[in-house]
């Protein structure tokens, strides 16, 4: 196994609870969501595109979540979702080379072409692709 591309931090880390002085750290099954979504999703993503991924959102708590009129059920409320970007790639590129690899993921959302939502369940994964405009 090579190297980890991400930091927790960035999973956490959050410009909204920061403006509102929000307490914006995950309880303990979050933590282990994201370490799984880091490592069996995220840095599968980061090694097939070979180029930084920049996470716009990650762990949400339930006050975050309501500020970004995030849905009741987000998997970014557990810690197994995560919002990214890449310099240079269209969101519908990025979900194309993911589709076709191997990585396995929840849900795979391409939202109003600006970014991709990813989530991992170490559960049961559903393989979703889906697009929001
Ligand atoms: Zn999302």
């Amino acid at each position: 196994m090579g190297k980890l591309n991400f930091k927790i931090s960035e999973f956490i880390e959050s410009d909204v609870a920061k403006k509102n002085s929000i307490n914006n750290f995950p309880d303990i099954q979050s933590l282990d969501n994201i370490l799984n979504l880091i490592v069996f999703c995220m840095q599968p993503i980061r090694d097939l595109i070979n180029a930084p991924v920049i996470i716009t959102s990650g762990y949400r708590s339930a006050s975050v979540n309501k500020l970004v009129l995030g849905a009741n059920n987000s998997q970014h409320l557990t810690g197994q979702a995560a919002d990214f970007i890449v310099k240079g790639m269209s969101p519908s590129e990025i979900i194309a080379v993911i589709k076709n690899s191997k990585i396995e993921f929840d849900q795979l959302i391409n939202e109003y072409n600006r970014w991709v939502h990813v989530s991992y369940n170490s559960v049961k994964n559903r393989n979703q692709i889906l697009k929001i405009l």
